[in-house]
């Protein structure tokens, strides 16, 4: 029988209990105590263990049920039968009971590129920061990001021995966004948060640019995105190229569902159609309030510099 359940709800619901195993793996990875880390173009870019077994679950989970999708996984990995324990085939009821925004109802599989992050902070992972790490499983419609999913397997790690470790937040433009309590900075506050690992003068310049009253520096795309929401930072800004598409799509969703903007350093909105390339080179700039006071301020010489 055909479900009566739209595509993309489907998807989300699916790809939820896929991030919730990413997790699972992620820290099962740790407790087994071997990395595996890999250098891929220098010693600040590394793939371990988990980002190869995360995305060989993530991408194989939603392909057997989803064959039509395009998938595009960060990690290089060669073509190999994966183990069927990577393989989940649950869906998380509770979104299937969602509506699905009337704009999507008739979304066809084949129509949708997904963009993984099957490890976000991977620098970090190696350092024991594991906070800062998230899966991201972003969904993009005509080039568009319209759902996201975000697993932190290591939230609450700090709050003690019975705390409940992990969360998965997730959000559909026009829906919103679940899983977290939405809190804002202050007003008149300008908290920054930027990268920890991949930092240089362009990104430090833009940074000083803005005025602010704190500086956080940690790792992760996704994370500094939660960041936003929870309002521990007013601005994410990255003036530089290095991010990528998987970095962004789904961290994009879910601020842009609770009212935030997330664009490149000039302003422009970011692709996610399954030709474009990968890439970031020109930066990011997300907030959940203020855009344009951020904005207004990053200087045309850093603007000159990172070509779209
Ligand atoms: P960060 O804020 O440094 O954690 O970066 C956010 C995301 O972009 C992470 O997935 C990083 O791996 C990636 N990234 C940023 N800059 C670079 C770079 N120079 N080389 C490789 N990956 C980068
Ligand atoms: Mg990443
Ligand atoms: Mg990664």
């Amino acid at each position: 029988m055909a479900s009566s359940h739209t595509v993309l709800m489907r998807l989300v619901a699916s790809a939820y209990s896929v991030a919730q195993k990413a997790g699972m793996i992620v820290r099962r990875v740790i407790a087994d105590g071997d990395l595996g880390v890999v250098e891929k173009t220098c010693a600040t870019d590394l793939q371990t263990k988990a980002d190869r077994l995360v995305q060989m679950s993530i991408c194989s989970s939603l392909a057997r049920k989803f064959p039509k999708l395009t998938i595009i996984g960060e990690e290089d990995l060669p073509s190999e039968e994966v183990d069927h324990e990577l393989i989940e085939e649950g869906q998380w009821e509770e979104i299937l009971k969602q509506p699905c925004p009337s704009q999507y109802s008739t979304i066809k599989e084949e129509d949708l590129v997904v963009w993984v992050d099957p490890l976000d902070g991977t620098k970090e992972y190696t350092e024991g920061l594991l906070d800062n790490v998230t899966v991201l499983i972003g969904i993009a419609y005509e080039g568009k990001a319209i759902a996201g999913i975000i697993n932190q397997p290591y939230y609450n790690y700090q709050a003690g021995p019975d705390a409940v470790l992990g969360r998965t937040i997730w959000g559909v433009l026009g829906l919103g966004a679940f899983g977290f309590q939405l809190k804002e900075v202050p007003a008149g506050k300008h908290i920054i948060t930027t990268t920890r690992s991949h930092s240089n003068k362009l990104v430090i310049d833009c940074v000083t640019a803005m005025n602010p009253d704190e500086v956080l520096r940690v790792g992760g795309a996704g994370n500094k995105i939660i960041q936003l929401i929870e309002g521990k930072a007013s601005a994410y800004i990255f003036a530089s190229p290095g991010c990528k598409k998987w970095d962004t799509c789904a961290p994009e969703v879910i601020l842009h569902a609770v009212g935030g903007k997330l664009t490149d350093i000039h302003g422009n909105a970011l692709q996610y159609n399954k030709e474009v390339k990968h890439m970031n080179s020109a930066g990011v700039l997300a907030t959940l309030r203020n855009y344009d006071y951020y904005a207004s301020r990053v200087p045309e010489s850093i603007k000159n510099a990172l070509v779209p």
